[in-house]
């Protein structure tokens, strides 16, 4: 991307870095860098979510009227650039980049003053449940009941792979509310408190020994009418809708991160080796591969960045970004897997606590690798397979 920046934009970089040196605490920095998957945990993400709605800042991607901050391409894009330089938490997504545009764009006026604001302040925390045990990629079989009495749903069945069930107080669902005719024809979007009487979330631990999933029991789950999400039976449209947006926001910047990372690593002198592995040919040829990749990502964020701004929603760039996100983060895992040499061999919890300094390499870096490794593996199955996204991009954009 060209990045000759002109001088007003020089102007909101600098005032950028000077907001993140003034308002990121030493402690959200070192959780920000810290994190092993793409999802920080909640105790850390919505700290820092309420200093950024505090400024305004929170949701630079949504309308100006919603509460987004205005800003141009370049602006969101220095922004997304500054933070992952300054190692800030991420944010989770399923309310801010999920379910918030779905809301804009199908919610009722009620529906829009009730929950937007509560989602920019971090009041609600979101989980999404899409997936089911029987369904996955072929989302539009799910089976969760959502069955008619009076005002209300009431919901029986299960949701699975739900990442942050256990810490939200908000789902967004896809229920089955007719089960003859096209599967996709009888679905409808709901959300759903989570405190409501009959939810039994179960935690899935992960390769890397977290607890980011769930599965999630309804055992006659009442859930009113009104917080249905466009018609009864039209839920795969917003789903669809919602996709796009889940799909899209892979950060180019945040790539660039684990790339210096993984150059720094690779400077050090490792005795195993007798020297630098920087210096080693191949490692230096798969590491200058990794970068061109890294560039031609930001080239596609561009793109979705510009739909998105421009309220549409990004189409098939999504899916691409995806994939070439998702492929590339497991490249930079390999390389750095590679970079760490020993200190990647097993998976060490104490890693992560605050404080813990374990190794040569230090921990945010060495000993981190394998549980980043582990986690990102995931990338190219949650939010659509990457198999699925080929399909799509076969489709909309080849016509195959
Ligand atoms: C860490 C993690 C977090 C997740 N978080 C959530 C969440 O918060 N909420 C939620 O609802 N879901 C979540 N998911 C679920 C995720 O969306 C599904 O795992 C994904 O859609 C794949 O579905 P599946 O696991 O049932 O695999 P399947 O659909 O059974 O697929 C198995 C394999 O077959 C391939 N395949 C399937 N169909 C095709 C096809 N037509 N063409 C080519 N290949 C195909 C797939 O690519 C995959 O490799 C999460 C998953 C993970 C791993």
């Amino acid at each position: 991307m060209n990045l000759d920046l002109s001088p007003d934009e020089l102007a909101f970089r600098d005032e950028v870095r000077a907001f993140l040196a003034a308002n990121l605490p030493p402690e959200l920095r070192e959780a920000g860098s810290r994190t092993t998957s793409v999802f920080t945990d909640k105790t850390w993400s919505i700290p820092w979510q309420k200093i950024l709605h505090a400024k305004g800042w929170v949701a630079p991607s949504w309308p100006k009227q919603y509460g987004g901050t205005g800003w141009s391409d370049m602006q969101r894009y220095i922004w997304s650039a500054e933070c992952a330089r300054a190692g800030t938490p991420g944010l989770a997504p399923m309310g801010l980049r999920m379910v918030g545009p779905c809301i804009m764009r199908y919610g009722t006026e009620a529906q829009k003053a009730h929950y937007l604001p509560r989602i920019l302040s971090g009041e609600d925390y979101w989980c999404q449940g899409y997936s089911e045990p029987g369904s996955g990629s072929d989302l539009a079989s799910l089976q969760l009941r959502a069955t008619s009495d009076g005002d209300d749903y009431v919901l029986n069945g299960s949701k699975i792979w739900t990442t942050h069930a256990h810490f939200a107080n908000r789902m967004f669902l896809l229920a089955r509310t007719k089960f003859e005719g096209k599967p996709q024809a009888g679905i409808t979007f709901l959300l759903l408190d989570m405190h409501s009487p009959g939810i039994t979330v179960k935690p899935i631990i992960t390769l890397a020994g977290e607890h980011e999933v769930n599965q999630v029991f309804f055992d006659d789950v009442r859930v009113p009418k009104a917080n249905r999400l466009g018609e009864e039976n039209d839920g795969w449209t917003v789903a669809k809708y919602l996709l796009e947006f889940e799909r899209g926001g892979g950060s180019g910047a945040g790539l660039k991160v684990s790339l210096g990372r993984i150059r720094e690593l690779a400077a050090q002198e490792m005795s195993d080796i007798g020297g630098r592995l920087i210096d080693d040919e191949a490692f230096a040829t798969k590491l200058a591969t990794a970068s061109v990749l890294v560039e031609a990502i930001e080239m596609t964020e561009h793109r979705v960045m510009s739909a998105l701004s421009a309220g549409k929603n990004p189409g098939p760039a999504s899916s691409m970004l995806k994939m070439q996100g998702t492929e590339a983060m497991q490249k930079l895992d390999e390389l750095a897997i590679e970079a760490v040499g020993a200190y990647a061999a097993v998976d060490q919890p104490a890693a992560r606590q605050p404080g813990s300094n374990v190794g040569p390499i230090g921990p945010s870096k060495g000993m981190l690798a394998m549980a980043r490794y582990l986690n990102n593996r995931a990338a190219s199955i949650y939010g659509g397979s990457n198999e699925i996204q080929r399909d799509i991009i076969a489709r909309l954009v080849l016509g195959l």
